[in-house]
């Protein structure tokens, strides 16, 4: 069975093609960006090219459906491509960052799914639009293929009530679903999954603090293979300092500084989400490696936005514990989180007491899935490269053959 992986950004379309039969191995995969312009920019490479050949050209692709279009010419390019003279993709997952509270696993997407996806626009209107069009490109380039919603949410449905639900006036939860609803929930789950394989722990036993640290970044606490509690709210904003995001602070800010600054909301919906974090404090860049450089070079702001980044994390590494009653295991990825071995001993080094310890030379090894806790420490840390991709692929092979559809 072969499964394209579509994430649709606003003028962007990344895709992997999986061959899910026995080895759940990628046959192609590429990038296409600035959609919408003159010249579109694709990134191609497949199983077929040498290691490091890639394909890199401009292409016409005014819309999405056109870029999809351009992913199925490059399949068959008898040079590049990887079928010969018919596609053959037996069904598609699509990355889709909002499903609100109707989805708590994956679709196979209907005329239904797709309302949903379009009533939460409102609450995802930078993501679930995209998204949505990706969606119907597909539909348009892959008649009759069956079409699956991998959501970013879903894995957060578990939580509870008393971890949801924000200290307002209920009607307003209960008018606008005004809730936490948490995001990265494919990369949460499939590292948690991995960290419990890779412990031998049996999942349905097992306490673990997933720290998903990227651009965005978020943590979640998963108990017995479940979330309890995650970082992100109603919108990516919510939690850790983050590149370009504020994370949590009091809300009374925003009133205040739109006030001071005569900011209307789409401008302080900016500021929140695009000039602060670790670019708004540092005044350098989102990039942590350009803050680290910075800072080894004496720039005090820079080492602020390291330690603020940091202290923000090891603070939700203590309380998940507490709301876990329990850890048995702390993982990091995403490319913080998996590269960032300053970043690793800085969070953890205050959590001593709690028993969380890390091996220097283990946290600064070049393996890439690791144990970085010393030999006979309680609880585990691990890194573990996240691959929210291949589970999008698994949980499409999954939904298709649930839903008895035939594929070839
Ligand atoms: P996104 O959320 O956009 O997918 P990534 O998961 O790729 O982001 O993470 C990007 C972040 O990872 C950037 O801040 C980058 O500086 C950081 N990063 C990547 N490699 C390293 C490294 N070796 N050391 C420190 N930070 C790194």
């Amino acid at each position: 069975m072969k499964v394209m992986v579509i994430n649709c950004g606003s003028s962007s379309l990344k895709f992997k093609l999986y061959d899910m039969e026995k080895t759940n191995s990628v046959i192609a995969e590429g990038v296409i960006e600035e959609i919408g312009k003159d010249k579109s920019k694709f990134k191609y490479k497949s199983k077929n090219m040498k290691k490091d050949e890639e394909v890199v050209r401009d292409v016409e692709a005014k819309d999405h459906t056109q870029a999809v279009d351009q992913v199925t010419k490059i399949l068959l390019d008898p040079k590049a491509g990887v079928f010969k003279d018919k596609i053959e993709v037996d069904a598609v997952g699509h990355r889709v960052v909002h499903g609100g509270e109707k989805f708590s696993k994956s679709a196979l997407i209907t005329k239904g799914v797709k309302e949903v996806i379009q009533d939460c626009f409102e609450i995802a209107p930078l993501h679930n639009p995209p998204n949505f069009m990706g969606i119907e490109a597909c539909e348009t380039i892959f008649p009759g293929v069956p079409q699956v919603a991998v959501f970013d949410t879903a894995f957060h449905q578990t939580m509870k009530k008393e971890a949801y639900i924000y200290g307002l006036p209920y009607e307003l939860y209960e008018r606008y679903h005004v809730r936490k609803y948490g995001f990265h929930g494919t990369s949460h789950e499939y590292v948690s999954q991995r960290a419990a394989e890779f412990l031998k722990k049996d999942p349905k036993k097992f306490k673990v603090i997933t720290c998903h640290l990227g651009n965005g970044a978020s943590i979640t606490a998963v108990k017995n293979g479940q979330s309890v509690d995650t970082s992100m709210g109603l919108t990516p904003l919510e939690g850790l300092v983050m590149g370009t995001r504020t994370g949590d602070m009091d809300p009374a800010v925003v009133t205040f500084l739109m006030k001071k600054e005569h900011l209307s909301a789409d401008e302080m919906d900016n500021l929140l989400n695009k000039k602060s974090g670790l670019k708004g404090i540092s005044g350098i860049s989102n990039d942590l490696r350009e803050i680290m450089a910075a800072a080894a070079n004496g720039n005090n702001r820079a080492q602020f936005a390291i330690d603020i980044f940091c202290y923000r994390i090891t603070k939700y590494i203590g309380s998940y514990a507490a709301a876990m009653g329990g850890l048995d295991a702390v993982v990091f990825t995403g490319g913080i989180g998996e590269n960032a071995a300053e970043v690793r001993a800085k969070v953890l080094a205050p959590l001593g007491f709690m028993g969380i310890r890390v091996d220097n030379t283990k946290n600064k090894s070049k393996e890439k899935e690791k144990i970085i806790s010393p030999v006979g420490s309680r609880i585990k840390v691990l890194v573990i490269p996240t691959n929210e991709e291949l589970m999008i692929a698994m949980k499409t092979k999954y939904v298709v053959a649930e839903s008895g559809n035939i594929y070839r």
